[in-house]
């Protein structure tokens, strides 16, 4: 294995054989690239798998493999979720690569009920254990965009929320 943790090794993922870095290897679930996945999106990927790794311990939570995109230069919209999560697998599969889409989605897998009140719950706890300030402010307001998530917003800061901006996919205009 190479010293330098980016540097990328050709490794056998599901059957296939695709380019990782070091340092996705050695993570306690498999990382499974998209099939027209862009080798430059790891560096986007590695700040979020690194704390998905970390929650991993943290939450003891049982994760098998987690599926990431890479969208460059998107100009339209794209036609699935910015992430979700596969019970039965134990699955994650990750579109948006910001901490606030991961942590939606461990409250999936936390949980159970799809977008119901113990989502909610567990989902307000991450993103106050796991971001901070603005960071924290903008995922609770996103909460609220759910019925469940409304209830434990009022309930924590004994207010309405404000109305939740809508989401732009992250990969748009982006570049390399
Ligand atoms: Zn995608
Ligand atoms: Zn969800």
């Amino acid at each position: 294995m190479p010293t330098n943790p980016n540097q990328l090794v050709e490794l056998k993922v599901a059957g296939r054989y695709r380019m990782l870095p070091v340092w996705a290897t050695k993570l306690s679930f498999e990382v499974r690239p998209g099939l027209k996945f862009d080798t430059r999106a790891w560096k986007l990927w590695k700040p979020c798998l690194l704390l998905l790794e970390e929650i991993v311990k943290k939450e003891k939570l049982k994760v098998s493999w987690v599926r990431i995109h890479s969208h460059f230069g998107l100009k339209g919209d794209i036609p699935h979720a910015m992430g979700w999560w596969d019970h039965e697998q134990k699955a994650m599969f990750l579109c948006h690569f910001d901490k606030e889409t991961l942590l939606h989605e461990v409250g999936h897998a936390l949980t159970s009920g799809y977008h119901g009140d113990p989502w909610a719950k567990a989902t307000a706890r991450l993103y106050k254990k796991y971001l901070n300030g603005k960071a924290y402010s903008a995922s609770m307001i996103q909460l609220a965009h759910y019925l469940s998530g409304r209830r434990v917003y009022k309930a924590l800061f004994n207010e309405r929320p404000p109305k939740a901006p809508e989401i732009l996919s992250i990969w748009k205009g982006l570049k390399p």
